[in-house]
């Protein structure tokens, strides 16, 4: 088997605190693989600059002009983590065999890249990183990540458990996640729907080593939501069973008081008659919030907005570089034979 040419992704929003030891850490990974022959020596690093306000992109660019492995490609704006995922690896993709995703902050075992790459070889299609324990995590990001996949499950979106963006997928693989042309990104949840062979990599989760997590709460919450309305109608479906439920419950009670009302026992009525109105008011909100909720996202759809858009590809020109030379010399034509 040839050596398969890997490319390393890695989304960076204001990291210039971690780069330089991402990438030092990272390079050494990768020489090693070389050396073993388990990947292509054109293998490469891609820095995804995600619209930085500090110097991240500087960083890369000067350290791309002495680090041969080190490329990068900058987004014009800031567009998120799940996007700058996707540019990347899109981009990746027309230049590699496979491609891996990894946080700058190195959070991931990258000792198991190795593995990877050997179920790679073994011809495994996608390769998930999952996490053995949470131990370095907050008691709170472990709890709410736990709820977090029970609910999901729960909601019908199927997800592979304690795995985040540690991936490694082939070309074959991202080729098929191209066409998926949804804006609302949930990576988790849409790769295991592309299907092909997959394999899990266990490793432990370290500490950010520098900087701090770029996943405020109000980030988390809105990933978790677009991840459940994105992949599932249940809570539609949830929300016209309550809908049911109350109609019935109501029309008991309405029997109830004309029955009470022909009787004679007429009562003040005044409590039941608030509550009924708090209650059909809060449950009428609450479905057409969550209709607009998916009405927002059909929006979003049918606008068919690019996810990002390149400033600056250092990787593209890299590459091409990088094959015009490793390319045989173009032969004498007839013309040039004769002359
Ligand atoms: N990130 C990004 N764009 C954003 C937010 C985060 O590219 O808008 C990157 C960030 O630089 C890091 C990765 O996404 O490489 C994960 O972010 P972070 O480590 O802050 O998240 P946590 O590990 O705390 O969940
Ligand atoms: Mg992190």
């Amino acid at each position: 088997m040839n050596e398969p040419l890997l490319t390393i992704v890695i989304p960076c929003y204001n990291e210039e605190k971690v780069v330089k030891e991402t990438v030092a850490q990272l390079s050494i990974v990768l020489v090693k693989l070389v050396q073993e022959q388990l990947i292509h020596k054109n293998s490469k690093l891609l820095f995804v600059d995600d619209g930085s306000q500090d110097h991240t992109w500087r960083l890369i660019m000067e350290i791309s002009d002495v680090n041969p492995f080190v490329t990068g490609i900058k987004l014009a704006r800031n567009v998120g983590h799940q996007p700058a995922l996707l540019a990347g690896m899109l981009q990746a993709r027309k230049y590699s065999d496979c491609v891996l995703t990894i946080d700058a902050d190195l959070q991931d075992d990258i000792s198991k890249i190795r593995d990877f790459i050997l179920k790679y070889r073994d011809g495994y299609d996608v390769v998930y990183g999952v996490r053995n324990k949470r131990a370095t995590d907050t008691f709170f990001k472990r709890t709410t990540a736990i709820l977090f996949y029970r609910f999901l499950k729960k909601m019908g979106v199927h997800i592979v458990h304690n795995h985040a963006d540690y991936r490694l997928m082939s070309k074959r693989a991202l080729d098929e996640l191209n066409h998926y042309k949804e804006r609302n990104l949930f990576l988790r949840g849409i790769v295991p729907l592309l299907g092909f062979r997959s394999a899990t990599v266990l490793y432990d989760r370290k500490e950010r080593f520098a900087g701090e997590s770029k996943y405020p709460l109000k980030k988390m919450l809105t990933f978790a939501f677009d991840g459940i309305t994105s992949f599932s109608i249940t809570p539609i479906r949830f929300i016209t069973l309550v809908g049911f439920l109350s109609f019935f419950t109501s029309g008991i009670f309405g029997s109830y008081a004309v029955i009470q009302r022909i009787l004679g026992y007429t009562t003040p009525g005044w409590t039941s008659l608030i509550i009924s109105i708090w209650l059909i008011g809060g449950i009428q909100l609450m479905g057409v919030g969550l209709i607009g909720e998916y009405i927002g996202k059909i929006y979003k759809e049918v606008k068919q907005r690019p996810h990002y858009a390149i400033e600056t590809d250092l990787y593209s020109v890299r590459m091409q570089a990088q094959e015009w030379l490793s390319s045989p010399a173009p032969s004498m034509t007839d013309h040039e034979k004769t002359s």
